[in-house]
Parts: structure tokens; C-alpha cells; sequence
């Protein structure tokens, strides 16, 4: 396994996709996937957004109707739009997941009846969505922003991110 939680593995995604779109039904039964743990912010929506793009909600569609245990684990501070989209989309949140830390990834794991081994975690940023997830040993594939635009603080990160992305690229880790 690659992330085996020493030095800067622990950033690393075991796989990365444009987008969650890109991540089939068929691949998540294949690796005896049960629980998706899905980021809200440029993973699904756009940052502070409350429109999901069509593609995406026939994606979790599919995935519902596969028979997948779904769950929003974000790091919003506002609870009422996540709330809200939790409602439309049929799906239960996690709110102040704090990621990266363990604590909302267990929350949602606990609420889906899922070990951590049988989830795979998607989100859009290394150093909560991925960071979090491989600290939990849950599966972590990291997606492209679905917009430029997020949070500074995000940004700034995003410098980070790409320097270690390019250095996992090197090592033909990702
Ligand atoms: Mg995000």
C-alpha cells in the first residue's frame, strides 16, 4: 500500500481523476467498495455553491441505485446549505468535519455502518480530503476543483499541493 502513513506518503491520493464523474460504479464494485465519502466544495458543488452540475447528480444517482451507503463530509461552517443539499440530494452529512482530522471521517463511517477499509473518500484538496482520509485508512482519490474559485487560505495551500503532486508524479506514485 502506498500510504503507509510515513514522511509525505500520508498526502498522497492513490488516484487522482478529473473529476468524481470519472469514478465508475463498476470500479467501486470491483474494489469491494461499500460507503462514498464525498467533499461538498469544488468536489460536487462549487466553493460556497448550491447548484449541482447535472453530470454529477446523475452520478450519484447511479451510485444510490448501485447500492452504495453515500455521506457529505465537509468542513463547512454553515450548516444551512449543507443541510439543504443534504435534503436534495438524499444524502446525510457530516458538518465540521474538521478534516484532516480523524473525527469526521470516523463520524461518517459510524453513521454508514462502514469500515474504514470498504470507503473511499473524494475530494478535491490534499491537505483535508486526502490527508484525512489515508490518517483513517480509508481510500483516497482526489479530483480537480470543479472551479478556480475557493477560500485564500485554500489557495495558498494549492502551492503546496502541486509541488508535493509533482514530486508523487516523479516517483511514479500517482
Ligand atoms: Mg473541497
Amino acid at each position: 500500500m502506498k500510504t503507509d502513513g510515513r514522511g509525505l506518503q500520508i498526502f498522497c491520493p492513490q488516484r487522482m481523476e478529473r473529476s468524481v464523474t470519472e469514478v465508475t460504479v463498476e470500479q467501486l464494485r470491483k474494489m469491494g467498495v461499500e460507503a462514498v465519502l464525498l467533499d461538498l466544495d469544488n468536489t460536487l458543488v462549487r466553493w460556497q455553491g448550491r447548484d449541482i452540475p447535472d453530470t454529477i447528480r446523475k452520478w450519484l444517482q447511479e451510485l444510490r441505485e448501485a447500492g452504495f451507503k453515500l455521506c457529505l463530509v465537509s468542513n463547512a461552517r454553515f450548516g444551512k446549505r449543507l443541510r439543504s443539499l443534504s435534503t436534495e440530494l438524499n444524502i446525510p452529512y457530516v458538518r465540521k468535519a474538521a478534516k484532516p482530522s480523524r473525527q469526521g471521517f470516523h463520524n461518517a463511517l459510524k453513521l454508514l455502518s462502514c469500515p474504514a477499509h470498504k470507503a473511499v473518500m473524494i475530494g478535491d484538496q490534499m491537505f483535508t480530503d486526502v490527508w484525512g482520509g489515508n490518517r483513517s485508512g480509508i481510500y483516497t482519490i482526489m479530483v480537480e476543483p470543479i472551479a478556480r474559485r475557493e477560500f485564500i487560505g485554500t489557495k495558498i495551500s494549492r502551492v503546496a499541493e502541486r509541488l508535493l503532486l509533482a514530486w508523487f508524479r516523479r516517483r511514479g506514485d500517482i
